[in-house]
């Protein structure tokens, strides 16, 4: 989210990892007789064994047949100190990778242990942090905490807000590439643009490869006329977040979005009202603007992070106000945030109507056809969820994406590829993490049900239905999540975040 800066005040940072909070990393850690989802696109394959040393797999090995016992011979040997969990029947993917990951966004004092317990009890154990509205000593701070794994985290990767911290607004292509600079220096892995005159924007981008650093960018209307998202591919921007920018540059019978007189960019419900009915500006499916377009981007190896999911509410507001999981899961600040208001961002339903949600509904459609076309073509798609804001809260709004992704016509495999090696390759960390192959850091999810037949069994609540008798019930919920080498239990860093939530309720 966020078209401007609006530094949220930091939450408690996180606090060391108990010595019971998480297992591991083990000299030798076998996972036994799991089914492998491996996230490159490869089917299930199982019982399989997996050999863990540290944080490194080392081995994985097929040992036998859906339906019959697995016989022992040919299975890896453990040691007398070697760890074994046994997994039959469950199902194991790589780590998702959240590539729009906000600790605490805009709503204030949300501690950073509320964040990262609600990311990782999703199997979320990368994170991408774009904009470090906390500050960057605080996010830096965090970084090198999880990466020693000092605290129960993901991986934090940083992309530093563009100007954050200089002393004044940057307006020269001079002092663009002096902040770029200083900014890898600092450590941030990349960078979060919000939208500059093309001028900086230009010096900024090549100073940014020049570095080595990874780009993402919300294409603000505010500046989008004159630097769409194809403006600032050509550029060298290597991701673009959310949607903005995207029809703009399909445009074929305008050159500016049709904004009513009445609109004010300050209004939130003006903002996000207009932009509902965006989409159906541009040139449609099929169509040689769109097919330009397209081609164009993929050619340029350009990532899309679309973030579905932080406009769901667009759609169905009701429905997202009653998620299941509020009741347990949501700090009563975080939902004080989510109330309208015309001073929060995202806060947008003043007088949220049917037709306001019919329009959205057909704005999902067309850019879902892009999403699913740009994937059939060769594009890649990846996942992010900009939780925080619009009654989406970490991890559950994470897998909401999935579902979305999967309704924009990416068959299971294709989600799952785009949750896990899709990002690890646009954050350049594909050698090391993204599929569950030899050779990479164990970064896993490990749950009871197919999550390929049902994502909804991924959802911290689980999914409801109705037993062999007859008693409707939950399952699922992800059951391990290994960062590292490390195992963490899913349901106990849930029932942490529950009484994080009873705490702050009744200190209310
Ligand atoms: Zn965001």
């Amino acid at each position: 989210m966020l078209g401007i800066f609006a530094i949220a005040a930091p939450g408690d940072p996180s606090p060391s990892r108990a010595a019971d909070e998480g297992q591991g990393p083990y000299e030798r850690l076998i996972l036994r007789g799991v089914n492998l989802i491996s996230g490159d696109g490869a089917p299930i394959r199982g019982p399989v064994d997996i050999v863990i040393e540290k944080n490194r797999i080392t081995n994985i090995v097929s040992v036998g047949h859906p339906g019959v016992p697995i016989k022992p011979a040919g299975r890896p040997v453990a040691n007398v100190n070697d760890k074994e969990m046994d997994l039959s029947g469950h199902y194991v993917l790589p780590g998702f990778v959240d590539m729009h990951g906000h600790i605490g966004g805009s709503a204030d004092d949300i501690p950073a242990e509320y964040v990262f317990k609600l990311w990782l009890a999703h199997g979320i154990t990368t994170v991408r942090e774009p904009g470090s509205f906390n500050g960057l000593d605080w996010v830096m701070d965090h970084v090198e905490r999880s990466e020693k794994n000092t605290i129960v985290a993901p991986r934090i990767i940083p992309y530093l807000g563009f100007g954050m911290g200089a002393k004044s607004p940057i307006f020269t292509p001079e002092q663009a590439r002096k902040w770029v600079k200083q900014t890898a220096k600092d450590g941030a892995k990349g960078i979060k643009f919000f939208g500059a005159t093309p001028k900086i924007m230009e010096a900024a981008l090549d100073e940014a490869k020049q570095q080595g650093l990874g780009t993402m960018m919300h294409h603000a209307q505010l500046n989008v006329m004159s630097m769409n998202v194809l403006d600032s591919a050509r550029l060298g921007l290597t991701t673009m977040e959310h949607w903005y920018g995207l029809p703009e540059a399909m445009f074929t019978d305008r050159i500016i979005q049709d904004y009513p007189a009445s609109y004010n960019y300050n209004n939130e419900q003006d903002r996000f009202s207009e932009a509902g009915k965006l989409w159906a500006q541009a040139a449609p499916m099929g169509s040689e603007k769109w097919n330009s377009v397209r081609d164009e981007l993929i050619e340029l190896d350009f990532t899309l992070n679309p973030t579905m999911t932080i406009y769901q509410a667009s759609r169905d507001l009701m429905r997202e106000r009653n998620a299941d999981w509020h009741s347990d899961y949501t700090l009563p600040t975080l939902w004080e945030f989510f109330k309208p208001s015309r001073y929060a961002h995202g806060s947008y339903w003043f007088d949220w109507t049917t037709s306001e949600e019919i329009s959205w509904k057909e704005n999902f459609r067309l850019w879902m056809q892009f999403l699913n076309d740009y994937k059939n073509h060769g594009g890649r798609v990846t996942t992010g969820s900009d939780s925080g804001y619009i009654y989406k809260i970490y991890g559950f709004g994470y897998i909401s994406e999935l579902e979305l992704l999967q309704e924009a016509g990416f068959n299971p495999y294709e989600v799952v590829q785009a949750a896990t090696l899709n990002g690890a390759q646009a954050l350049g960390m594909d050698d090391d993490i993204g599929s569950i192959t030899i050779g990479k850091l164990a970064d896993m999810v490990i749950v009871e049900e197919n999550p390929l037949q049902n994502f909804k069994v991924l959802y911290g609540t689980g999914h409801y239905r109705l037993d062999d008798n007859n008693q409707p019930t939950r399952v699922g919920g992800v059951k391990y999540t290994i960062k590292d080498g490390i195992v963490y239990d899913a349901k106990a860093l849930l029932e942490d975040v529950k009484m994080m939530v009873n705490a702050a309720k009744s200190a209310n």
